[in-house]
């Protein structure tokens, strides 16, 4: 049923500089990774680019900002109604520029679209303050103001959520918006922004350049015009895009790396633990940042957990995602199945147990995998694997569980299945973790704060934290 997204008018092989699609000299080639064919191709731009596209984004912004905030939430309410509108074909171009099966793009894009909505409507909520005074001739106000020009650097693996999750905040808050969506995946930001400009956004607001990561991304952090780095991608970029800010102290909204822990209990419904793990996963081949990681499974459940989980993997279909009997589709690229086979061959090469899966496929797809018998030494413990690659560690005592769930330098989710409320409590509180799922797998949505602690980031995107983040606090003293 999906449509050739090449014949659509969703795609642009070009970037959007002050309303104006601009073509390159130079391009770089989009892979589909389920076939290697080439999807298409986008502008390579760098420095240049992104300098026009700052003072656009400088130029447009002190009238989008001036408008009620009613007004803002009018366009990005159309921008979502268009993003639903088309949904089947901003899937099919997301599956095919990123792999994930067509089910789960189509999810992503009404993902993608709640943020805006959300959005529209909290823009109208920046509330500010009235301090009782301090001082009898003088009253005090806060008031809550756009943080200025801001520079977006989004990953592949959500190639549309992760781009409204950070334009539709910016935007809704008086700010304008300079992104690089990742090489990787332009076409489903481009499209974006063809729906952006139908939906009436004045030019400007959001311009998108695609092309040199390091000269894009070291013009966004040395201009002292953006205000504001929102980055979702790998701790190490998150690093070095916060070093490169720091000469003009800007404000920064970090989504790295993590490592997620799913503690299974002894009291838990282990029927519930194996659904909710493969939910979190496998979903997107493994290749979420708030994807299990680390699977701890307690002494007296830990057999049967193993068990039921390797079955039910067993029977997870792989293959291209535009086949809708597939659950599992491509990782993005080799390097990516090279990783998975590396923890894979770590894990067993220090006494690890395949039940499932374990080795590459064709192409780049990477078998369903569940180990056992893992240990805090290997690989898969200690890094991100990034794709279908389940490892079960077994536990006795709750404080071991934490303690092992709380060594790593990453903290953005974390999973804990028990049915004993004091234990849930104890544990969520003793996690150090930007979010828990309690008897879940899923935890996203638009209405929660999503972001981590430790290495994994700073900031909370989603949720009436989402707005704050794109928000500056000026207090006014008026004296009488
Ligand atoms: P991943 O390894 O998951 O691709 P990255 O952190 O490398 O994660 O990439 C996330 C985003 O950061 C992508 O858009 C990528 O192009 C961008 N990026 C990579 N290197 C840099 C850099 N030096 N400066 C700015 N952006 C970068």
């Amino acid at each position: 049923w999906a449509p050739d997204p090449m014949a659509m008018d969703l795609v642009r092989e070009a970037c959007l500089i002050d309303g104006a699609w601009v073509a390159g000299e130079d391009w770089i080639e989009v892979d589909d990774p389920a076939t290697g064919e080439v999807v298409g191709r986008v502008p390579a731009l760098g420095r240049d680019a992104a300098e026009r596209a700052i003072g656009a984004a400088a130029a447009a912004m002190p009238r989008w900002a001036a408008r009620t905030a009613q007004e803002r939430g009018a366009v990005l309410r159309r921008f979502a109604a268009l993003m639903i509108e088309r949904q089947d074909d901003l899937a099919a171009l997301l599956t095919r520029e990123q792999g994930k099966p067509l089910a789960e793009a189509r999810g992503e894009i009404a993902y993608a679209a709640s943020y805006l909505d959300w959005f529209a409507e909290e823009g109208r909520r920046a509330y500010g303050e009235v301090i009782p005074t301090h001082a009898a001739d003088k009253r005090l106000f806060v008031l809550r103001q756009p943080v200025g020009v801001v520079g977006a650097i989004t990953p592949w693996n959500f190639p549309a959520a992760m781009v409204t999750r950070k334009i539709a905040p910016a935007l809704a808050a008086g700010c304008a918006v300079v992104l690089k969506p990742s090489e990787k995946t332009p076409f489903s930001a481009l499209a974006l922004g063809v729906l952006a400009q139908e939906a009436g956004l004045p030019d400007g607001l959001l311009n998108i350049v695609t092309g040199d990561a390091v000269a894009i991304g070291g013009a966004l952090t040395q201009s002292p015009i953006v205000r504001k780095i929102s980055f979702t991608g790998s701790t190490r970029i998150g690093a070095l895009l916060m070093e490169q800010s720091a000469a003009t102290i800007k404000k920064l909204g970090l989504e790295l790396g993590g490592n997620a822990p799913f503690i299974v209990f002894d009291d838990a419904d282990v029927d519930a633990a194996v659904e909710g793990c493969i939910a979190s996963k496998f979903r997107n081949a493994g290749q979420t940042c708030v994807s299990v990681n680390r699977i701890y499974a307690q002494a007296g459940i830990h057999d049967a957990f193993t068990a039921k989980l390797a079955a039910a993997v067993a029977a997870l279909r792989v293959g291209p995602g535009t086949d809708p009997a597939n659950d599992v589709g491509p990782l993005i690229d080799a390097g990516a199945v090279a990783k998975v086979e590396a923890h894979v061959a770590d894990a067993v090469g220090q006494g690890a147990t395949v039940l499932t899966g374990g080795a590459r496929l064709s192409g780049h797809f990477f078998a369903p995998t569940v180990l056992r018998d893992i240990t805090a030494a290997m690989a898969v413990t200690r890094e991100e694997t990034f794709g279908p690659l389940a490892a079960v560690i077994r536990f006795d005592g709750d404080a071991e569980a934490i303690a092992q769930a709380n060594a790593s330098p990453y903290g953005l989710a974390a999973y804990v299945y028990a049915r004993d409320i004091g234990r849930v409590w104890k544990v969520a509180e003793a996690i150090e973790s930007g979010m828990i799922g309690i008897n879940t797998g899923l935890i996203s949505t638009e209405v929660a704060p999503f972001g981590g602690v430790k290495a994994s980031g700073l900031g909370r995107e989603g949720s009436r934290h989402g707005l704050e983040d794109y928000l500056e606090t000026k207090y006014l003293c008026v004296a009488l």
